[in-house]
């Protein structure tokens, strides 16, 4: 087997949040890997965490993935600000003299591929296209932990996740994939408030759910608690009818949106102003300018950071490529030589300001802690649908027992993933959308 198979057999994905499958990146050519260890989600901690305890193998699987992909030269990118994993990263790179660290500002979104990818090799992602167009593969540092365990035959059950927010005890902790939300919520000791949500992901492109029996996937970076009335829950929770018609009556034309626009400034051509503008005429017709939502990333730096009447050009952006989806239409865009925007060097928009504007910066001042041993619970609930692409298929039956690292769900289209038992026990639950195992 070579190493993209075994990744591919150890049901590796990007859990950075996308969950791309990783043997699809592997099984590529192209000239430099990334390490993304950016982190820049607000309040997120995971990936520091990773970077300072498990150095030795992000080299190893950023080692195997240039192996793989024939590439010459590794970047470790991270934030200056984190000291320690700068310290253990340069430790573990000891002799390497093809991989490199780079240490970003504290700005957001350093995290965003597309603007590392530009910031590491000065080369541009061509509009809706992928860093493999311009020779690049980019994953995130806990993707490269994985890709190493894959290689010692260990297959992905667990994952390192934030729990932040109002619990009594915020932290990084490991998890088996499947606990349920509320395990990870009392590992930390509870939550300090009764009526709460939960932002799950970062506080800036995460999702909200009330569901406290959700279980965590292998994509699962952050478990925010907040207060029901918190203003980003109430932002997050409004219904897209409400958001267009809030737009259409307040949108005032400022261009804030499109000047702060990470995608703009980079050089494509996203006009978050005038796609608001557009909707006033219906979503029904795909004019050149509405295509552009393709292009976004849905950072959220329009709404939370640059619109000054609190408006949500992301959410219209993500409306629209749902509706090209639904239609199955997918927008092309002609090759054309791509050059940043002047304001591109001054637009990265300082963290503090950004929590400042979520008004989470009070959950800021309390450390995370990093409590020993994973968080093994008695029942996990495995959703076949962890990754991008197609479910995978259940192989498993009521009754059937499983041992810790079996695979239970198989790989289900040419864009899919396995998935494997993270504890032993018995197979209580199966569907196309689940299985639930146990002990
Ligand atoms: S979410 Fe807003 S700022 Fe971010 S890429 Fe999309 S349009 Fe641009
Ligand atoms: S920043 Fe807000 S008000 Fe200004 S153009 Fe964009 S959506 Fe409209």
């Amino acid at each position: 087997m070579n190493i993209a198979e075994t990744v591919q057999a150890m049901g590796v994905v990007g859990a950075g949040g996308g969950g791309f499958p990783t043997h699809l990146k592997l099984s590529s050519r192209c000239d430099v890997v990334i390490a993304n260890g950016a982190e820049c989600e607000p309040l997120l901690g995971n990936d520091t965490f990773l970077m300072e305890k498990e150095a030795e193998d992000i080299v190893l699987g950023l080692s195997l993935a240039m192996e793989a992909t024939g590439a010459r030269k590794g970047f470790i990118a991270l934030k200056a600000k984190h000291p320690e994993s700068e310290a253990a990263l340069r430790e573990a790179l000891r002799g390497k003299e093809n991989i490199h660290l780079v240490l970003l500002g504290d700005y957001y979104p350093a995290g965003d591929e597309f603007l590392l990818v530009r910031e590491i090799t000065g080369r541009i992602v061509p509009e809706g296209s992928i860093p493999l167009a311009v020779g690049v593969v980019v994953l995130n540092v806990e993707t490269l932990r994985n890709i190493a365990r894959a290689a010692s035959g260990k297959p992905v059950i667990e994952r390192t996740l934030t729990c932040h927010g109002e619990v009594r005890q915020p932290s990084v902790l490991r998890v088996r994939i499947g606990a349920s939300f509320e395990e990870v919520i009392a590992r930390c000791g509870g939550t300090t408030i009764d009526a709460y949500a939960i932002v799950v992901g970062g506080p800036m492109m995460g999702w909200v759910t009330t569901d406290s029996k959700a279980p965590v996937t292998k994509t699962t970076t952050g478990v925010f608690v907040l207060p029901r009335n918190h203003e980003l829950i109430r932002k997050k929770a409004l219904p897209l009818p409400y958001i267009i018609k809030q737009s259409k009556t307040a949108c005032c034309q400022c261009t804030y949106c499109t000047e702060f626009c990470p995608r703009y400034l980079l050089g494509h051509n996203l006009f978050p102003h005038k796609i608001m503008r557009q909707i006033n005429f219906g979503l029904e017709v795909p004019p050149e300018v509405i295509e552009g939502a393709v292009l976004c990333s849905e950072c959220g730096l329009c709404e939370v950071f640059a619109c000054p009447m609190e408006l949500s050009p992301r959410v219209v952006n993500r409306a629209i490529k749902e509706r090209f989806l639904a239609m199955q239409y997918r927008p092309t865009f002609p090759k054309r030589e791509l050059d940043t925007r002047s304001d591109f060097p001054y637009r990265k928009i300082p963290m503090a300001r950004i929590e400042g504007r979520l008004r989470i910066e009070a959950y800021k001042k309390r450390p995370l802690t990093h409590p020993e041993g994973v968080l093994v619970p008695s029942r996990v609930e495995l959703l076949l649908k962890q990754h991008a692409g197609a479910p995978a298929r259940p192989v498993v039956r009521v009754g059937d027992r499983v041992e810790e690292g079996s695979v239970v769900g198989e790989v289900g289209g040419e864009v899919s993933a396995r998935v494997h038992a993270s504890i032993a026990g018995r197979v209580v639950f199966v569907d196309e959308e689940r299985v639930v195992i146990e002990s």
